[in-house]
């Protein structure tokens, strides 16, 4: 293959949504993909709000926002993915479940098609062995929002060969996406440094040292960060984050990983953040307020 045309998209949440957004409005033909048709048009109505915010803030034209709204399909079956160059797979932070669609899809796809996967902290290697292309699996970790943030890791298993790699950056150059190259160990590079800082500001919060706000506006303030650890936590998605630090805790074998007993009580309570409408900040009303 000497240049992936097509994008196929595995979860249609924030991050899938996300990708298939700014494929589709860098020109590859998109098919998105979850587990029941909501699912995906839920996806698909989030795509729409968001590219016509970009064209009422002057970001993109109405033209461009057409047509890559027209270059979406949502593939109800994961057999519509079959003709794609490039597959993303982009579902739960959980490695039995990611290796559950790769068995699945992989006996669809074109021998030559590449198979990728948004993983935050899984190990790209352990997923490539799980496929029947380890050559042709890579690491392409998108940032949250992905239609906001210009950045984008890319990371090899052992057996990637470069092909993959060259094919892989293609698309994100296209995409006018920034690259870094992380080795492959647990959480790469970003959220190897982030998830100890944020899982740090809530044993602070667990502590009793600070309130949700106090922590918040002092990192915010006090080290010039965009958002407090708490908000950017809510804006992840606690699952992930809980699933980051197990990974972290059990990969590199250091209790400095351990995630904080509060994080887990909140994801155990399904308070999972911005997208379940409640985290450490409640977000059903009309501006969020701490939950402690
Ligand atoms: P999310 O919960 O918003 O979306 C996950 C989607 O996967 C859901 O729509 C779910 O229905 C779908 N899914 C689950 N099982 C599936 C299956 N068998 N087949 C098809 N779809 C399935 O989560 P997210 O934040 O979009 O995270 C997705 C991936 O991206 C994870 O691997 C995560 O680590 C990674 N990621 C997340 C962030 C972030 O900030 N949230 C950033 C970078 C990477």
């Amino acid at each position: 293959m000497n240049e992936i045309k097509s994008v196929g998209v595995i979860g249609a949440g924030q991050m899938g949504n996300g990708i298939a957004h700014v494929a589709a409005l860098g020109g590859y033909r998109v098919a998105l993909h979850d587990i029941s048709r909501d699912r995906i048009q839920s996806g698909l109505a989030t795509i729409t709000g968001n590219m016509s915010r970009q064209v009422a803030s002057g970001r993109i034209e109405d033209a461009e926002r057409k047509a890559a709204v027209e270059r979406i399909n949502a593939a109800d079956n994961l057999d519509d993915l079959s003709e794609m160059d490039l597959v993303i797979e982009a579902a739960t932070e959980n490695e039995q479940v990611k290796k559950k669609i790769y068995a699945q899809v992989c006996p669809l796809l074109k021998p030559e098609a590449l198979l990728a996967t948004n993983t935050s902290s899984l190990s790209i290697t352990r997923l490539a062995a799980a496929t029947d292309r380890p050559e042709r699996f890579i690491g392409i970790h998108f940032m949250n929002p992905v239609p906001v943030m210009d950045f984008v890791e890319l990371v090899r298993g052992i057996a990637t060969v470069d092909e993959t790699f060259n094919l892989a950056k293609a698309f994100i150059d296209r995409l006018g996406k920034v690259t870094a190259v992380a080795e492959d160990f647990p959480a790469f590079i970003v959220n190897r440094i982030l998830l100890p800082m944020i899982n740090e500001a809530i044993y602070v919060l667990y502590e009793g040292v600070g309130t949700v706000e106090a922590i918040d506006v002092a990192m915010r303030l006090g080290a010039n960060h965009k958002m407090g650890p708490l908000q950017l936590a809510d804006f992840i998605g606690l699952d992930t984050c809980l699933s980051i630090m197990q990974v972290l805790h059990d990969g590199l074998a250091d209790s400095k990983y351990r995630p904080c007993p509060l994080l887990v009580k909140y994801v155990e309570a399904g308070w999972l953040g911005r997208k379940a409408g409640r985290g450490f900040y409640d977000y059903r009303g009309e501006v969020p307020v701490p939950t402690r």
